[in-house]
């Protein structure tokens, strides 16, 4: 069977790249599909970069996007600028078809798809990403020193990061649609017992404020409808993550959350010659050097795998 590759990976962000530079040094010829549109994942979308090991000075996220995609390029990995909309992985070769109608088959298949951050979906908050928007508080809370930032959201991982985000800024106001949180108990005490955070009750946000920066946001009470406005800097959006798995539905392990199950402390998910790695296997950690790091080990699996069918 020519046609069949060694390996396919699925996702083309710090995880697939790294996957594809590991399974092409091992001379694998793996054939990347980076996504139609996205290609380079998510750091596409952000501007400097400062916690990736190796960038003492901070670099911009298409750029280290970039740098990612031209290493896994250079030992021989084939990209491919298409998404893969239909996926069979449960045979010995695992068949995948891309957006084009082409079919491709090979006797592994990584999985970078990542997750998608959910957004307010208002006008302005894309153009602010990384200017005042953002969606990472680990990422980004550094650069909000003694200023007046908000969170959006109520469940635990935003009342997590408006814990954290209190380092840094002066105060840290929760923006939340109802009169309570539905963080868990002792996330919750934590919040009300710190001097610095806030809370906008029954308040959604309305407008993202600001032209090339942000300036604040625009509330909307979600009882009376009365609108005012809040002055921040800063404007952390909390309100969940999907990790892509439209795929994948029905044919492998997913977490209640959705995310793919994987053996840790390998890669490998319940399908045999099926690996996953970054976003899509991760709602804890969230970074692009932990997804770069699961893409190394999901390429070092199947490899492993390859070498035991032989
Ligand atoms: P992604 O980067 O999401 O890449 C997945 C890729 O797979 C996408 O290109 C997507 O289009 C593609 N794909 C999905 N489905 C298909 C398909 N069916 N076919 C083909 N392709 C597909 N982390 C840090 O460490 N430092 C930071 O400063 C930082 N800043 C951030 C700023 C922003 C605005 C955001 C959104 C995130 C930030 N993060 C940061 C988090 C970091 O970007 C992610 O943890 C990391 O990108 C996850 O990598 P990944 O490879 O798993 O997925």
């Amino acid at each position: 069977m020519s046609d069949v590759r060694n390996v396919i990976i699925i996702g083309s962000g710090p995880a697939g790249y790294t996957a594809a530079t590991y399974a092409a040094r091992a001379d694998l010829k793996p054939l990347v599909f980076e996504g139609a549109v996205t290609a380079g994942g998510a750091l596409m979308n952000t501007t400097e970069v400062e916690n990736f090991p190796g960038w003492p000075e901070g670099i911009m996220g298409p750029d280290l996007m970039d740098n990612l995609r031209k290493q896994a390029e250079r030992f021989g990995a084939e990209l491919v600028a298409d998404d893969i909309v239909e996926a069979e992985l449960e045979g010995d070769i695992k068949v995948v078809k891309d957006g084009s109608g082409n079919v491709h088959r090979a006797k592994a298949v990584i999985l970078a798809t990542g997750s998608a951050y959910r957004e307010l979906g208002l006008p302005n908050e894309k153009e602010l990403s990384g200017h005042g928007v953002s969606w990472c508080a680990t990422c980004d809370g550094f650069f909000f020193r003694s200023q007046h930032i908000a969170v959006v959201g109520g469940g635990d991982s935003a009342i997590e990061e408006a814990t954290f985000l209190t380092r840094f800024a002066e105060t840290v106001t929760v923006i939340h649609r109802r009169e309570e949180l539905r963080a868990s108990k002792i996330m919750q005490d934590r919040a009300f017992a710190n001097d610095k955070i806030k809370f906008a009750w029954n308040s959604e946000v309305a407008e993202v404020l600001g032209d090339g920066k942000l300036t604040g946001v625009k509330l909307r009470d979600t009882v009376t409808g009365e609108l005012r406005d809040l002055d921040v800097t800063g404007l952390f959006i909390a309100i969940g993550h999907e990790p892509r798995t439209e795929l994948l539905k029905g044919q492998i392990d997913l977490d209640e959350e959705g995310y793919v199950k994987v053996s840790h402390p390998t890669q490998h998910t319940n399908l045999t010659g099926v690996f996953a790695c970054g976003d899509v296997v991760d709602h804890i950690y969230r970074q692009a050097i932990t997804a770069a790091g699961s893409g190394c080990a999901a390429a070092l699996d199947a490899e492993r795998y390859l070498e035991d069918l032989k």
